[in-house]
């Protein structure tokens, strides 16, 4: 008898925590069957940090965006007066001042996350941006977000390294593939099970016809030098006027087939990228191609920057109509929802087991 009520004792204790336990994992799994897309590449803030309420967003999301991995734009554009004059720019293109790391922006969007519902929350992946590259106490600035904001983020990026019209107008270090301040912040995310998503053009503009892609070697031997990381390489490695050369789907292709490049992955976010994959059924077949050969490595993301509408904001999805058409559904379905999920809900998990062992530690010292 005295066993029974111990063992009665023990349950009544556990089953609260068991029940808990069940309800944070269910929650933090927003179900995304229904939608049309999870979205791995969304900007709420422009490169002056203005944008759209999330939950005016939220509402732009509406029933077609399941889930969306969440940040801000860290490089702002300085309003010079003796530029720009009352001109105020808005955006990279629009003045020859400088852009400048604002770590801010990672505050903001965790305050915009945690004004949400438990519910909304689970529909958001937020991520840290706010760092300067070639700085060696980059990482240092990661750790103190995730000790300041615990139970929010979920990777990092997108952040620049080379990227046409943008590295050149940061003032001081040009940001480098071959930077250990680069290689620390890799190495971080892995400690911790953040989701790395990187932007790196392979190309510069206008290279001589014939040439070898300015940043693919180096690109490939950072990709080897963190195999524990989970990277995402933004937009293919194409920007506006990188355009893909004669045998991008083969450069990629090599980085697809390669047992020591498995933890990279390819999101094909931004419309100047889906210009390209549209532009001719020749196009858009050698893409879809690529993805029906790998379709666990590709990811859908917009790269909306602060969109005013739900139609700017599902601007980029319906462009890919094509290439939704040319792939059969399970690849479809993996590249616009699957892969997602299984792989930011691996690193929610990973990130909330470090907090867990970390953040409170460093809390009470
Ligand atoms: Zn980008």
């Amino acid at each position: 008898m005295k066993r029974f009520w111990l063992w009665a004792e023990r349950l009544l204790l556990v089953a609260p925590i068991v029940v808990l336990l069940l309800i944070s994992v269910t929650s933090g799994r927003a179900q995304t069957n229904n939608y049309e897309f999870n979205d791995s590449h969304f900007h709420l803030t422009n490169n002056v940090q203005e944008g759209p309420n999330i939950h005016d967003f939220l509402n732009m999301m509406g029933s077609t965006a399941g889930r969306v991995a969440l940040f801000g734009i860290p490089l702002q554009q300085q309003w010079s007066y003796r530029v720009d004059g009352d001109r105020a720019p808005t955006y990279y293109l629009h003045s020859d001042a400088p852009l400048y790391y604002y770590s801010f922006s990672d505050a903001w969007i965790a305050m915009a996350y945690k004004s949400l519902t438990k519910e909304q929350q689970a529909r958001f992946d937020p991520m840290i941006t706010g760092f300067n590259p070639t700085d060696m106490y980059a990482a240092d600035h990661i750790h103190r977000v995730l000790q300041t904001f615990p139970g929010v983020f979920t990777g990092i990026g997108e952040f620049t390294i080379h990227k046409e019209f943008v590295s050149a107008k940061i003032p001081g270090e040009v940001a480098s593939l071959q930077d250990p301040a680069l290689d620390r912040i890799l190495e971080f995310a892995a400690e911790v099970g953040l989701v790395v998503l990187i932007h790196n053009d392979f190309d510069i503009p206008f290279p001589k016809e014939g040439s070898e892609p300015a940043y693919l070697s180096q690109l490939k031997a950072f990709f080897k030098r963190h195999p524990n990381t989970t990277i995402i390489w933004a937009h293919m490695g194409l920007g506006r006027v990188v355009r893909p050369s004669t045998n991008h789907a083969t450069n990629i292709e090599e980085i697809l087939s390669d047992p020591d490049l498995r933890h990279v992955y390819f999101d094909i976010s931004w419309d100047e990228v889906a210009k390209y994959i549209v532009a001719s059924t020749e196009a858009t077949k050698i893409t879809a191609d690529l993805m029906q050969r790998y379709p666990d490595r590709f990811l859908f993301g917009t790269d909306a920057a602060a969109p005013t509408d739900q139609c700017k904001y599902l601007k980029v999805f319906y462009q890919y109509e094509p290439l939704w058409k040319s792939l059969n559904a399970e690849t479809s379905r993996k590249v616009r929802l699957q892969n997602y999920e299984r792989i930011f809900n691996e690193a929610r998990r990973k990130v909330r087991i470090w907090e867990s062992a970390h953040v409170a530690a460093v809390n009470s010292n």
